[in-house]
């Protein structure tokens, strides 16, 4: 009953149904969108096809002498399982600037993450012309998601595009990109506070939680930093993403405790239904989704030197991170809707306190932390 396409049939029919609800939630003409997402979901499992549009991008935009086999650059800056499409080292800043415009193997994730931006400033734009941001303190939560996926898409696509030039710059690079998921985080948990948490919990928790969710995700970011500069030079070693994908997952356990209580409170209560909580459910899957395709590095390792430029295990969980955020602001859109969160008084001003003490406390590790990366 469980059989491999049967859960890969039932994944993708719950993501493509999100993606249709997005689209007429946010007023995006879903049929082309729903045609495009199918495309590329379906380009991935079907590798012949992926191989073969790979060449053909190869043959148009970038000639043989542009990108390098693995084997020519240095250790740390591979990934495993794939082969072609790295950049040389040591070219100038433009070089790695200007790439961007040109087809290599990080050139998905560069603009998977720079269209992630965009999606989230028009999301944002949307709320403002339907709600308005100043009179309606239940959107504040949102609008700080919205400006730490911001922050975090910014760094990612940075760091993809610039990490290529050195051994160094790469480690100062992932360093400041981890800087983004600490901050993806600290929004993540926001808005299940202030968005969707209950009574209950709010009332035992609010004043605590900002606190505490500031020193998790400062932690969390920390073990990132470790991870990197002790397993960083040996992309293969699996320590390294076990730390990582374990750190991400131990914060996400204060992510989810707001909406934990909601599960549990619907279940104790007579006539409520989980499917009144989908807006959330999908939220938290596609988080699994998301932790899976960071770590596992599939569906390369089946298939080495066929994802190279198109179809990594990276390049998904980019894809599904904007997917997710998108599907995140809706969630708190849907509980202000329904009154859900009226119970809960977030103040800006404090929300802004702890987003610029996350800063300061993960710059200031991430100066200390770059002292421990190669000098190279
Ligand atoms: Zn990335």
């Amino acid at each position: 009953m469980f059989s491999g396409p049967y859960i890969i049939a039932t994944v993708y029919k719950g993501i493509t149904e999100n993606v249709f609800q997005l689209c007429s939630f946010y007023h995006i003409d879903d049929y082309c969108f729903h045609h495009l997402f199918s495309f590329s979901v379906f380009a991935i499992f079907e590798m012949n096809v992926l191989a073969e549009l790979q060449t053909s991008l190869k043959d148009k935009w970038c000639s043989p002498s542009d990108t390098l086999h693995a084997s020519k650059i240095p250790k740390a800056l591979r990934e495993p399982a794939i082969i072609t499409g790295y950049r040389p080292v040591n070219r100038s800043w433009n070089y790695y600037l200007f790439s961007m415009f040109r087809l290599h193997n990080e050139t998905f994730n560069v603009w998977s993450h720079l269209v992630g931006i965009v999606a989230i400033i028009l999301v944002l734009l949307n709320l403002s012309d339907t709600y308005g941001f100043s009179g309606n303190k239940h959107l504040w939560p949102a609008l700080t998601f919205g400006i730490c996926a911001i922050i975090t898409n910014l760094f990612s696509t940075v760091a993809h595009l610039l990490h290529s030039k050195s051994t160094k710059v790469h480690f100062t690079m992932f360093l400041l990109d981890y800087i983004g998921v600490t901050f993806y985080a600290f929004g993540s948990g926001v808005l299940a506070m202030y968005a969707c948490s209950t009574k209950t919990f709010y009332e035992a928790w609010s004043q605590y939680y900002l606190s505490t969710l500031v020193i998790a995700c400062w932690f969390s970011y920390i073990v990132l930093c470790v991870a990197k500069c002790i397993y960083g030079e040996d992309p293969f070693n699996k320590s390294k993403k076990r730390l990582q994908v374990g750190s991400v997952v131990i914060l996400s356990v204060w992510l989810i405790a707001p909406l934990f209580e909601r599960y549990k409170t619907c279940f104790m209560q007579n006539g409520c239904s989980f499917s009144s909580l989908n807006h959330i459910t999908i939220c938290i899957l596609l988080f699994g989704l998301q932790a899976f395709f960071f770590g596992s590095h599939l569906p390369e390792k089946m298939f080495p030197g066929k994802c190279d430029i198109l179809g990594q295990g990276h390049q998904i969980f980019h894809i599904l991170s904007n997917l997710t955020q998108v599907t995140q602001i809706r969630a708190v859109v849907m509980d202000m809707r329904s009154g859900h969160s009226d119970h809960t008084d977030p103040a800006f001003s404090e929300l802004l306190f702890y987003g610029v003490l996350l800063m300061a406390l993960s710059i200031s590790t991430f100066l200390l932390a770059r002292k421990f990366t190669p000098n190279s």
